[in-house]
């Protein structure tokens, strides 16, 4: 598993696994393990397999390495949302083209966006954010504006239906004055994170037309967000295919301009399987494993949302002991810092093992903070699998991670 990396030009030291990382260093603090190959692999396949053009969200992982590592494979594109992000992307890969897709933009935002890094491609859900980025960028005539629909969050884990999005009611005399000013006019939605079944974005396509029909408008892109789901425990998805498929039955059907583009907003799909982490078991109460890692930490999702992670033994010889159920305390002083599970691991779990928590690199990484004192980790790249992937497929000739500068 050593061949692409090659190239990486770390300063640390670099090791092929997790297990030998937990074995060798025995790390005090949780250890953070990137896998550039892992990000390269979905970037090609969303480049390679989506019927028209995937940009990134940067929000599910802002980290600059990956940033790098999703252009070198053909991301080109970066949903943006403040502007920290923008100018974040802006430095990292000048180049990108960056399209601000929150629908409740600071004017200030809007502007320096506009005249300082060139972004054209803007969201919204109201006529007075249409006005604001009128007045931001001084009547501009050459921007994409995509109108936000409101759609339902029923198929998806994670719920994003009631904070934005324009009421079928509303669409239409928001879509008209979008039209107005727009030189190209986009509708776009988002169905909810982790949406377990392509008929969320069929759903949504049927509200896309009734919204270009209502309005008799003619639309240049249709963008149907992010909510691609990876692979956790008890959620396993149906092949990322046949979402592609579903969305692209939906598009070409759809009452468009000939020459209209379809984009997508992956964020999750492109970086869950991008980085892990080594914890430590401080102490064993029963069926509670309390570890240096938690909901202040790269855990957030499994405290607050209940979300499971998988996990694995990092232990040398390997437990034969039976699988149980735990759940997890992290190291901060509060009872909230609980990670309820259950996580599935050997009986004989002790204080002083290892364990591998994986598929972070979609939020966990982006939502750690220093509560308490804990929160320094050490970032190791690694050459091994993620402990799930949905790209496994794919010929590894087809990726690259060898411009990676880290
Ligand atoms: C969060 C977000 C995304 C990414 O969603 P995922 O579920 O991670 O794919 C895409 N677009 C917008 C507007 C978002 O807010």
């Amino acid at each position: 598993m050593h061949k692409h990396h090659s190239a990486l030009g770390l300063a640390t030291a670099r090791f092929d696994s997790a297990r030998g990382i937990a074995l060798a260093m025995r790390p005090v603090q949780p250890v953070t393990l990137i896998r550039p190959h892992a990000a390269a692999r979905a970037a090609r396949f969303f480049v390679e397999k989506f019927p028209g053009r995937s940009m990134y969200a940067v929000k599910a992982n802002p980290s600059p390495d990956l940033l790098k590592v999703l252009w070198a494979n053909g991301i080109t594109h970066y949903d943006v949302a403040s502007l920290g992000e923008v100018r974040l992307v802006a430095a990292t890969l000048p180049e990108a083209t960056l399209c601000f897709m929150h629908p409740v933009k600071a004017e200030e935002a809007i502007a320096e966006a506009y005249f300082e890094h060139g972004v054209r491609v803007f969201s919204l859900d109201s006529l007075e954010e249409l006005a604001k980025i009128m007045r931001a960028t001084q009547g501009a005539t050459d921007l994409t504006l995509c109108v936000r629909l409101r759609v339902s969050s029923e198929h998806s884990k994670l719920s994003l239906a009631s904070k934005f999005g324009v009421a079928p009611d509303e669409a239409k005399e928001l879509l008209f004055q979008a039209r107005q000013a727009a030189d190209a006019l986009g509708i776009c939605f988002h169905v909810g994170s982790q949406a377990m079944t392509p008929d969320a974005y069929a759903n949504a396509m049927e509200r896309v037309r009734q919204a270009i029909v209502g309005a008799a408008v003619t639309v240049d892109v249709v963008d149907v967000g992010g909510g691609f789901p990876s692979a956790y425990p008890g959620m396993e998805p149906p092949a990322l295919e046949r979402y592609f498929e579903t969305i692209h039955r939906a598009f070409e059907s759809l009452p468009v301009s000939y020459s209209a583009e379809l984009w997508a907003e992956p964020g999750r799909a492109l970086c869950a399987e991008y980085s892990s982490l080594i914890v430590r078991v401080e102490k064993r109460r029963g069926d509670e494993l309390f570890i240096n890692d938690g909901a202040y930490g790269a855990l957030f999702d499994a405290a607050h949302i209940g979300w499971r992670f998988p996990v694995a033994l990092l232990r040398e010889p390997e437990s034969t002991v039976r699988d149980m159920p735990f759940s997890f305390y992290g190291p901060t002083c509060d009872d909230l810092d609980h990670m309820a599970g259950p996580f599935l691991l050997p009986a004989d779990v002790r204080a002083g093992d290892y364990i591998e928590i994986g598929m972070l690199g979609a939020y966990g990484a982006a939502l750690r903070t220093g509560f308490n004192g804990f929160g320094a980790t050490e970032t190791i790249v690694v050459d091994d699998e993620p402990m799930v992937s949905l790209y496994t497929d794919l010929p590894e000739a087809a990726v690259s991670t060898n411009v990676v500068k880290l």
